[in-house]
């Protein structure tokens, strides 16, 4: 059963982050080892019935249910506040979609970084909270030359097909990829604010979720070929899908939402406790 208070005394994005610590109570969880938690996703349109901040919630909630299985497993985490200017390459014209240059946001991770090794941590697990190939591969290369300058290890976490379509190397020692994956079968695409996405967000900030709206639209109906096309960006995403969803938002289900996350919770908790046993 999906555990609601996830969202409970969660709207606030700071919610069971570091932001909410002292700087005593932080420096103390360095001190015992903990690991850090990174969520990174943008602002960014989702479609006439979710907020900007999807991609911002969604990781948080996830690193929520995260860190109550590692602490089942006597592993001490603290979660970063999330990271939310990111790359915005297929919806970057539509209105609230912002948009960092790659270079910036390579900078600030390394910035960030930094400071969490000053700090005494050792190890950061980041999750990203949004597709866009080219945001992914910043967060990677951030992580990569974080770590590289200094010294702490970072990791980017991913599910198996998700690291196949980024291009990422496996094996690659700042990738961390997920035993299996949460099945998500659908007959037509279903990749952004559509059934899967609008589940999600309905499971933990329902009121956020503009269910009116929701229930008028219709399914895109997009073929792997529409998708393509969708993916090359700016232009095309706004032809394609007008209205800036792709998927079908009415066939959305709450208690199907917090399955998904809890499984995603579960399989990126496995993923962190074998690097840790390593
Ligand atoms: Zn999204």
């Amino acid at each position: 059963m999906h555990d609601q208070t996830l969202g409970a005394g969660g709207y606030s994005i700071f919610h069971d982050t570091m932001a909410d610590m002292t700087y005593q109570e932080l420096a103390q969880e360095a001190a015992e080892g903990a690991i850090v938690l990174w969520g990174l996703g943008v602002i960014e349109q989702h479609g006439p019935h979710l907020p900007l901040g999807t991609d911002v919630y969604m990781p948080q909630a996830l690193l929520r249910r995260v860190r109550q299985l590692l602490k089942a497993r006597n592993i001490r985490s603290v979660t970063m506040p999330p990271y939310y200017w990111g790359i915005n390459n297929v919806t970057g014209l539509f209105p609230g979609s912002f948009e960092v240059r790659p270079a910036i946001m390579v900078e600030i991770m390394i910035d960030l970084i930094k400071s969490l090794r000053k700090d005494g941590f050792g190890k950061l697990f980041c999750v990203s909270g949004h597709g866009d190939p080219l945001h992914n591969q910043t967060i990677l290369q951030g992580a990569r030359r974080g770590a590289e300058e200094s010294g702490l290890d970072t990791y980017f976490i991913g599910a198996p097909s998700f690291v196949k379509r980024l291009g990422f190397d496996p094996a690659d020692p700042n990738v961390l990829q997920t035993a299996s994956e949460v099945e998500k079968q659908r007959k037509y695409m279903d990749i952004h604010a559509g059934e899967f996405e609008t589940s999600s967000m309905r499971s933990v900030y329902p009121e956020l979720v503009r269910t009116g709206i929701m229930a008028s639209l219709k399914s895109t109906d997009f073929t792997f070929e529409d998708l393509t096309e969708w993916r090359r960006g700016r232009e095309h995403a706004l032809r394609k899908t007008p209205l800036g969803y792709l998927g079908d938002p009415a066939a959305s289900d709450p208690e199907k939402g917090g399955s998904m996350i809890d499984l995603q919770a579960e399989l990126v908790a496995d993923a962190i406790a074998a690097k840790l046993a390593q």
